[in-house]
């Protein structure tokens, strides 16, 4: 039986474990795993009791979902997100998840990557739309991702918005606007206004991996975030991330076969070549290729150093 906790998602309804399955990094952004093999870790941490799943149409992870759900049996808390900011583009990216995952319901559908009240305003025609379907029962939650206070700030104060989706971890690496403590504030605020809060990278996109305990700890700590979203490449990081949630040691042999995965940088595609990491990286381990940083693997020894002073949050350990 599994040990994890459950919570209900703020006044939503929607009861979710405590441990998400960020879906990102199964997909062809990072780690580019084939539908089977993506869909394999994901059922295999709904075995043991993971029933939450994050996504977004960007991740490119609708058929990894959809084949990982042809082998569960129990229901699943399924979160998505686009950057529809039209009717229209909103209509087109709730059918595709629909369809893409073969489900008909959709429990959450976020506006993706929101950065400020202004862009909020942009996208309100695409929110409005997820309030129509979530009033006709085919989304059961609407609400945000963002990796900024303002956002969340403001989405407390909105009550049409039932979730928000935050970037939260100890170091507030990716916060685009202010520190670790004035977005726990921010959180504390949305949290008591009744919105469910589900964060995200608990790690700085693998930055944090060597400190993996205490950042662990810091996000699990937070008594206002419901859940967390973490990503999970293989079948021995769900049992890893599993164990932490439950509070249990991690079997020795799982240790022993993640400290051996050899790990790389990566930099995401929306870099916008500033270059202010290959300042940072003291052994010259990143140069400009044709715009966009890239890591000569030979050099790097993976300190991170350049990913703190990216203003785009696109340097992760993978
Ligand atoms: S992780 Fe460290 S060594 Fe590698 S590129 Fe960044 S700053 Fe340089
Ligand atoms: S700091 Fe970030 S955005 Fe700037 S070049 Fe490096 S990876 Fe690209």
């Amino acid at each position: 039986m599994s040990l994890l906790q459950y919570v209900v998602l703020g006044n939503t309804g929607i009861k979710v474990s405590r441990l998400c399955f960020g879906g990102l990094i199964i997909g062809p952004l990072q780690a580019n795993l084939s539908f089977e093999q993506g869909g394999e870790i994901i059922a295999k941490a709904v075995e043991l009791g993971v029933n939450f799943i994050d996504t977004a149409e960007l991740y490119g992870t609708y058929p990894h979902i959809r084949q990982a759900l042809k082998s569960i049996n129990q229901e699943v808390v399924i979160a998505t997100k686009s950057y529809a900011y039209s009717a229209q583009s909103a209509q087109e990216s709730l059918e595709k998840a629909r369809k893409e995952m073969n489900i008909d319901v959709v429990d959450i559908f976020l506006l993706h990557e929101q950065e400020s009240r202004l862009t909020l305003k942009g996208h309100r025609e695409a929110l409005e739309y997820y309030i129509s379907m979530k009033q006709k029962g085919i989304i059961k939650a609407v609400g945000v991702s963002t990796h900024n206070i303002e956002v969340v700030e403001a989405c407390a104060q909105m009550p049409e918005i039932d979730v928000i989706h935050p970037i939260v971890n100890k170091f507030g690496l990716g916060i685009g606007d202010g520190t670790i403590n004035e977005m726990l504030s921010a959180v504390e605020r949305a949290f008591k206004m009744g919105k469910g809060i589900y964060s995200m990278k608990p790690l700085g996109g693998g930055n944090l991996i060597g400190s993996y305990d205490e950042s662990m700890k810091f996000v699990l700590d937070c008594p206002y975030i419901h859940s967390i979203a973490l990503g999970m490449q293989s079948n021995d990081e769900v049992v890893a991330n599993v164990c932490v949630f439950e509070n249990i040691n991690t079997p020795i042999e799982v240790k022993n076969s993640l400290a051996r995965k050899k790990r790389h940088l990566h930099i995401d595609w929306w870099c916008s070549g500033c270059g202010k990491c290959i300042k940072r990286c003291k052994i010259g381990a990143l140069k400009l290729t044709e715009g966009k940083a890239k890591v000569n693997e030979n050099k790097c020894v993976l300190c991170s150093y350049c990913a703190s002073v990216c203003p785009q949050f696109a340097i992760k350990v993978c």
